[in-house]
Order: structure tokens, then sequence, then C-alpha cells
């Protein structure tokens, strides 16, 4: 097998585990933040949760794009900086910017996501590093640019929806829940969720592969369930929740 079918076979099943990760996610919850709750056995601090959960992202992803022979062509430099933008604040500011991260996180959630971590960095970097050639003309398809351009919408909408969260936790005296309100929380109950969608469809379009597509499809598998848990939730626990306000696709669901 060479190296190229490796990376698709791998691509393959982390769609087909995105396929069973949704199904899987409507019954059951992910059981951390306010859907933590006894019985998924041992557990670790929060904020360590996710610097080992997403820390692959960072440095195996820098690693393997450092191994590439394409490694200063633009277009997989462009890539690795959009993807490196996210993760370095996902893995190593995010967690230390996080209000009342008080409820601990199973070891078997963060060993699911250390596991998706180490193959989806593996088959991108891998990918746009040294596997796939994008030619000089790559440079002025409108797939990259579109792409890019959504990536940057869904961070802008991700990071200001995080954002609001904190602020509201911060107000807080008993790291408890309140509504958010304001800009696209007006639409949808998650649109953190919402935005993270966005940014990994818009790199999947902007690196037009496999590995990409397979990481956008298990992102919107592993969110839109959640969305639909925590719309569940909202509407449970506030009677005076929006009516009108949808779990992650503005006016539809
Ligand atoms: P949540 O929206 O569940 O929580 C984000 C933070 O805000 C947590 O600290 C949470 O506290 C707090 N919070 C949430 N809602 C409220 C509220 N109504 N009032 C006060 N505080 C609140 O997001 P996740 O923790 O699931 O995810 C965090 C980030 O990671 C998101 O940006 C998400 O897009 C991203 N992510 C990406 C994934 C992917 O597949 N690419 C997978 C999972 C997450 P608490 O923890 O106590 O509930």
């Amino acid at each position: 097998m060479t190296e190229a079918e490796l990376v698709r076979a791998i691509s393959g099943g982390l769609i087909a585990v995105a396929a069973i990760t949704f199904g899987l996610l409507f019954v059951v919850d992910a059981p951390y933040g306010r859907h933590a709750r006894a019985g998924w056995g041992p557990t670790m601090p929060t904020r360590w949760a996710w610097v080992v959960m997403e820390s692959p992202a960072v440095l195996l992803f820098a690693f393997v794009y450092a191994q590439g022979q394409y490694r200063a062509h633009p277009v997989p430099l462009i890539l690795l900086i959009l993807w490196q933008a996210h993760y370095l604040n996902r893995t190593f500011v995010y967690p230390w910017r996080m209000r009342g991260a008080g409820r601990p996180t199973p070891l078997v959630v963060v060993a699911l996501g250390f596991a998706f971590q180490v193959a989806n960095s593996y088959v991108n970097a891998r990918t746009i590093s040294e596997l796939q050639v994008y030619a000089p003309s790559w440079l002025q398809d409108p797939r990259l640019w579109v792409g890019v351009g959504l990536f940057m919408v869904g961070r802008r909408i991700n990071t200001w929806a995080d954002g609001v969260l904190r602020a509201l936790r911060a107000r807080r005296s008993d790291a408890g829940y309140a509504i958010p309100h304001g800009g696209l929380y007006a639409w949808v109950s998650c649109p953190n969720y919402l935005g993270e969608c966005i940014e990994w469809l818009g790199w999947a379009i902007a690196a037009w592969s496999l590995a990409g597509a397979s990481f956008a499809v298990f992102t919107f598998a592993n969110l839109a369930p959640r969305a639909w848990a925590h719309h569940q939730w909202y509407r449970r626990t506030f009677e005076d929740y929006p009516p009108e306000r949808r779990a992650l696709i503005p006016g539809l669901w």
C-alpha cells in the first residue's frame, strides 16, 4: 500500500467514524460541560483535557508538515497558517481563558479526542505538504480564496460566540448558565459550533482534498448533535428561552 492509499483509507475511515458519531451523539450526549455526569470513569481537569486532546493538532501537525517536500510552497503554507491559527488558540489559549471550568472531563472523552486528532492531523498535514501537488495556478483558483474567506468568517463567528459565553459566565458568581443574547445568538443556540463548521468547510474547500473533507464532515457530525442537545437543554432549563431561536442553522434547524 502506498502512503497516498493509506491516507485515503484513513480519511475514508474518519468519514465512517463521523457517520457513527452523528447517530450515536443524538442518543448519548457527550459527557462534558453541561452534559457531564457520573458513570463515565476517571476524569481530569477540563482545561488540561483541552490541552491534551488538541495538542496533536498543533505539534504532530507541525512535525508531519515539516517533513513534506512542499513545506515551503505558498499554498501549503497558507493552509498551515490557518490551521495553526485555530489550533494554537484552541489548545494553549482557549483553555486558560475559560471561566469556571470546574466540572472535570472523563478520560474516555480525552482519549477519543486525542486519537481522532492524531489521525486527523497526520492525514491533513501529510496531504498538504507532501501528497497533494498544488500547481501555482491554485493561487488564482477561486476555490482557494472562497475557502480562505469562509474559514475567516467561521473563525470570527466561533471566537466571537465563545467570547459571549465567557463574558456571560464571568458575570455569574455561581459558574452557572444564562441565556446568551446578541448577534447570531438571536438566530441559533450555538453560533460557536456554527462558526467551527464554517471554518472547517472553508479549509476543506481551500485544500480540496479528501482529508480536508473528512475533517469538515466530522466536525459537523460531532457538533450538530451537541448543538441539538444544548438547544433542548436551554429550552428545558429556561422558561423564557426565545422560541424562535434554532439549534445550529439559522431559520432552519
Ligand atoms: P460550549 O458552548 O458547550 O461551552 C463553551 C464554554 O462556555 C464552556 O466553558 C461552557 O461552560 C461555557 N458556557 C456555555 N454555555 C454557557 C451559558 N449559557 N452560560 C454560561 N457559560 C456557558 O462549547 P464546547 O465546550 O463544546 O466547545 C468549546 C469550543 O470548542 C467551541 O468553540 C467548539 O466549536 C469547539 N469544539 C470543536 C469540536 C470539533 O469537532 N471541531 C468539538 C468540540 C468543541 P461549561 O463547560 O461549564 O458548560
